[in-house]
């Protein structure tokens, strides 16, 4: 379908995914259908564009050659053979011959040919009903994804590589394009998939960067250069929007930051209610690039050190040294403040594309994830641990693990925990020997065997993120159903109830790390059910803070019991909604008037 230039103004409605408001550029980045040119090539040229394909084979072997090298030195050689069927795939003389051939009768151009004819292999290999078949679909999509990339003449991804500050249009991005935004460039991100609860938002709302998502066809909709303004507030784009449109929303921006200003205020007072109960605010953590807006924001700690952010970031596994350098340095840099480490949480919407993950797991979330991972591949989760336990020398540490389902699965972790600490002690190396050990709740069925769980760790985190999406059967990142992932949910609240009593009555401490944690309107809900710590970005907490300092447990816990007594979600939105507006009312109302 043709695309018109649009001059006039449109306006669209999405999810708000990260607040701010944005004006700039667009810059379209596609991925998920890579464009195949298609050309018929003169007789004279065609030895050229077979020695063109000779070229690009050449390349895409060193390439995948050089990954294999690099996974095998840091990985071993179990890890690095997934890349010999890689290689294998480039050798195959019908494949090549094929696509000769193809090119020889149809004169189209060689990455036209190619592509056809992976295609038919891959639809020919579909219907095969074969373990080991469906392995090789994987790695002929890799391989083929890679070559047509070499023959195009692109780069795996352009994304890092902005030069101007842009505002970023994509179908959908995944946790590692957004780990690898350079945040000085994009000036806000745009989504047709996508939730206010999948990682790459989240990793946008902790870069701070205005972002509206599940928009649909929005990047078919823009060009290259389009002008647009985002209203990452209420989850509004704008086309082409008139200079009246810009005025207001620059009066807007205005009136936000002044909002932000009075939240500000409090960053250095304490996180206390009215009547004396003090609430530890932590902050949920990427990397070293978050310090300085962990000192900035009044965090008391880190409650979520996402350490696959680093596996994502780099093109290899970090090594052991390599985690205890990041991990120390981070530990040194807040001391004496608590950081706690979370073990890797690779799998669902968080994958490193071609290493370990098959792209076909039909049911990622429900997949090979997490600490189901790390218990497959110990060699890799030892050195994290190790690494870990290192670098609670040198400050306070605790560690958690994720997407835990059971006490067997949480006691064989701290089993394995116990062996890094005994060949730690065998080398003399120095770790704290009594590292707090936590265990994240995020799925039903830790939160209904909470009790057996508190037996092996020492504290709780709630994944809401998580334990949301599996609670109501509700992918957290499925635009289409995400006015049906209800935090507001009689099973949530139930369930939360549940796990803060369990772990009080077990004498453990239950912190919240899930975006609930810090959405204003949820937080006087999470504390009135007895929550003790709350974490979440640095962003979030001046106003967290603000709003505890205006509020007392009594009023809280009135407010949980009313909750807890509805039947309808909409019901527990409109209560939390009205006890929002009543404590931080003011300040929005305050400052509308001076607009
Ligand atoms: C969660 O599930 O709430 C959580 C904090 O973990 P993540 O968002 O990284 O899955
Ligand atoms: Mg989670």
């Amino acid at each position: 379908m043709a695309k018109k230039k649009a001059r006039k103004e449109i306006v669209l409605q999405g999810i708000a995914a990260s607040p701010g408001v944005a004006h700039g550029r667009a810059f379209v980045f596609l991925q998920k259908e890579l464009e195949i040119p298609i050309y018929k090539v003169e007789e004279p040229d065609q030895a050229g564009e077979i020695q063109r394909f000779e070229d690009a084979l050449m390349r895409t072997r060193t390439q995948i050659a050089d990954v294999r090298h690099e996974v095998a030195e840091k990985l071993g050689e179990a890890e690095a053979q997934i890349f010999d069927a890689h290689l294998l795939v480039l050798e195959d003389r019908a494949l090549i011959e094929e696509t000769i051939q193809e090119h020889h009768n149809t004169s189209y151009n060689i990455e036209y040919c190619f592509h056809s004819v992976s295609k038919r292999y891959l639809e020919a290999f579909k219907h095969i009903d074969d373990e080991y078949i469906k392995e090789r679909v994987t790695d002929i999509r890799d391989v083929t994804k890679r070559l047509l990339n070499n023959l195009l003449g692109h780069c795996s991804s352009t994304i890092g590589r902005l030069t101007q500050q842009k505002i970023l249009v994509s179908e959908d991005l995944s946790p590692s394009d957004t780990a690898a935004l350079d945040r000085k460039q994009v000036l806000g991100i745009l989504m047709d998939a996508g939730s206010r609860t999948s990682h790459a938002v989240i990793m946008a709302r902790s870069l701070q960067v205005p972002a509206v998502v599940g928009l649909h066809d929005i990047s078919r909709k823009v060009e290259n250069e389009d002008t647009l303004l985002i209203d990452g507030y209420d989850g509004v784009v704008i086309i082409n929007p008139t200079e009246e449109t810009l005025y207001r929303y620059g009066q807007l921006k205005l009136q936000r930051e002044s909002i932000q200003k009075v939240f500000e205020s409090v960053i250095g007072l304490p996180a206390q209610t009215q009547d004396g109960k003090h609430v530890e605010l932590l902050a949920n953590i990427e990397g070293v690039d978050d310090l300085e807006s962990v000192k900035q924001s009044g965090a008391e700690g880190v409650g979520l050190l996402r350490t696959e952010a680093l596996f994502l970031r780099k093109d290899h596994f970090p090594t052991e040294e390599e985690q205890f350098e990041l991990y120390k340095e981070i530990v040194q840099a807040l001391y004496p403040m608590p950081v706690t480490i979370r073990t890797l949480d690779l799998g669902g919407d968080k994958k490193i594309s071609g290493v370990f993950f098959s792209e076909d797991e039909d049911n990622p979330f429900m997949g090979f994830r997490a600490i189901r991972f790390c218990l497959d591949h110990v060699d890799i989760f030892k050195a994290q641990l190790r690494a870990i336990l290192r670098s609670s020398a040198f400050g306070k540490v605790k560690l958690m693990y994720p997407m835990i389902t059971s006490y067997a699965e949480l006691s064989q972790a701290n089993k394995i925990l116990k062996e890094c600490k005994a060949e730690l002690k065998k080398k003399k190396i120095a770790f704290d020997p009594d590292i707090a050990i936590g265990s994240m709740i995020e799925t039903p069925s830790a939160a209904c065997t909470a009790d057996l769980l508190a037996e092996e760790c020492s504290f709780f985190s709630i994944g809401t993120n998580d334990l949301i999406q599996y609670m109501l059967a509700v992918d957290r990142i499925n635009d289409r159903i995400a006015h049906m992932y209800e935090p507001n949910h009689p099973a949530v609240i139930r369930t939360l109830k549940n796990i803060v009593d369990t772990a009080h009555l077990k004498g453990i401490k239950v912190s919240v790390c899930g975006e609930m944690a810090g959405d204003p309107l949820y937080v006087p809900l999470l504390l009135g059910l007895g929550v003790d710590d709350l974490s979440t970005i640095p962003a979030c907490l001046p106003e967290i803070k603000y709003l505890i300092r205006n509020m007392t447990i009594k009023e809280v816990q009135t407010l949980a019991s009313k909750a807890l007594k509805q039947t309808q979600p909409k019901a527990v939105f409109n209560l939390l909604q009205k006890f929002y507006l009543e404590h931080v009312g003011n300040v929005l109302q305050a400052q509308d008037g001076q607009e």
